[in-house]
């Protein structure tokens, strides 16, 4: 880590029991979960620490437990446990407890599906009227499809880069080494009896590690489509936005999270977002899922930006128009990348092939995965240490989900599969 009293840097001849390839969310997590297990571990990252190249960067990220299929109900479960944990490990305060608005057509399955499985409240249209100042008026609905809206008290917004930095605060206090500016170009396998990997930088150094993990975000494809004995992964970047609307003067108050104003996901068309007016006063952040294909190493920073905000501003006008002002456009806009799988699951497997056991993948995040970080980093650090996971087990996660082999011959990979 640059800068002074960082730890001494580490050194090409140095030997490590686990070496962490990228230092977003999920990199920064491994290496904490991996260090606190006493293990010897180096995080590399491309570019500076906490960088807003990736995905992991901003002020903010929804947590909720709303999700159609089970186990992401109970990742977000061990999840929000391993955060509270790392909040008191580290004095960070990095979760602002919220409750979550789930909102869409009865129709949709998905919507259904996701609170019978936490037990949201529905709450009906006259009460809706009466909750944080008549911010939601809904006139956006399809008028042909009735409209739910249910409350549950498990969503919360996550102060993202801090959350970063607070992982690899603690990550470096339980000794692990991070080196940032420094790219990995190559894996490959360890020589001689010693075995392992061989971790290569661009600029030329060689690291020795019994096992490594690949937490690359958006860059998955290309770096493990390009090692010997690498795989092909669908994993395919979206360039994606985080949108901030001004509040109107006098409703700042009924939009706060102190106020209870929820974080919210709709489940219509455009799919939208929102979290409380937190981290920029006199600001809310709404944003819609999505967003055009993106080469990470040639982003066209300006791409999909004017149907997008479109989309947004029009959402905001017809559901809340007497709180939040659109006619201006986002008064910030963040760009990010979100790494999409054809299932929209995770990828958290070994590489297999030459490389076998001795490299951890996980990346395809999907667009959904901040929330579940410490939940993935233990895990990932459990599999490279251990070769398998008693967290997962214990919380009754089947890893079989998140392996790359699902895609072998099927390119939905689980969208075809019971949840
Ligand atoms: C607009 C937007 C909104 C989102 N909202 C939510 C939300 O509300 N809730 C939620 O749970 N999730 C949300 N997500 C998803 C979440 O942010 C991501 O799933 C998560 O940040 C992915 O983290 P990561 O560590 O896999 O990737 P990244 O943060 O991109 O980290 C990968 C790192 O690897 C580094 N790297 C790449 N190649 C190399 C190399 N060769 N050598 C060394 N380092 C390398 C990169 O520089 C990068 O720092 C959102 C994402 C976006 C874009």
């Amino acid at each position: 880590m640059a800068g002074a009293g960082a730890p001494a840097a580490p050194q090409a001849a140095d030997r490590f029991d686990v070496i962490v390839v990228g230092a977003g969310i999920m990199g920064s997590c491994t290496a904490h979960a991996a260090a606190s297990r006493g293990s010897r571990v180096l995080l590399l990252e491309r570019f500076d620490l906490l960088h807003p190249l990736g995905s992991s960067h901003g002020d903010s990220r929804i947590i909720r437990d709303a999700y159609e299929q089970p186990r992401y109900v109970r990742m977000v479960c061990l999840a929000r446990r391993l955060w509270a944990a790392a909040e008191a490990e580290s004095g960070y305060r990095v979760l602002t407890p919220t409750p979550h608005l789930s909102m869409g057509p009865r129709s949709s399955a998905s919507l259904a599906a996701a609170l019978a499985n936490i037990g949201a409240e529905e709450v009906l249209a006259d009460d809706l009227g009466g909750r944080w100042g008549g911010a939601f008026a809904f006139t956006v609905p399809d008028p042909s499809d009735e409209w739910v809206t249910a409350l549950s008290d498990h969503g919360g917004v996550l102060s993202a880069t801090k959350a970063v930095a607070m992982f690899q605060s603690l990550a470096v206090a339980k000794g692990a080494a991070v080196r940032d500016n420094t790219e990995v170009v190559g894996i490959e396998k360890g020589p001689g009896p010693e075995g392992g990997v061989v971790v290569r930088t661009r600029d030329g150094q060689a690291f020795r590690g019994a096992k490594c993990v690949v937490t690359v975000g958006a860059w998955a494809a290309k770096l493990l489509g390009s090692i010997s004995g690498g795989v092909d992964l669908p994993i395919k970047p979206l360039h994606t936005l985080h949108l901030y609307w001004r509040v109107k003067p006098g409703q700042e108050q009924s939009l706060s999270a102190s106020a209870g104003f929820p974080t919210f996901s709709s489940y219509g068309d455009p799919p939208v977002y929102g979290t409380p007016s937190l981290e920029v006063p006199g600001l809310i952040k709404i944003s819609c899922d999505g967003g055009p294909p993106c080469d990470p190493d040639a982003r066209d920073w300006l791409a999909g930006d004017p149907e997008v905000t479109d989309r947004v501003a029009r959402w905001i006008q017809e559901a809340m128009p007497g709180h939040v002002d659109a006619s201006g456009g986002p008064v910030i806009r963040q760009s990010c990348m979100c790494s999409m799988t054809p299932d929209f699951d995770f990828v958290m497997d070994f590489l297999g092939g030459e490389l076998g056991r001795d490299v951890v993948v996980g990346v395809g995040f999907s667009g959904h995965g901040f929330k579940m970080g410490p939940a993935v980093g233990k895990i990932l650090a459990e599999m490279a240490i251990d070769g398998d996971s008693p967290t997962a087990a214990e919380a009754d996660l089947d890893l079989g989900f998140f392996r790359i082999g699902r895609f072998d011959g099927n390119p939905v990979g689980n969208a075809n599969k019971d949840q």
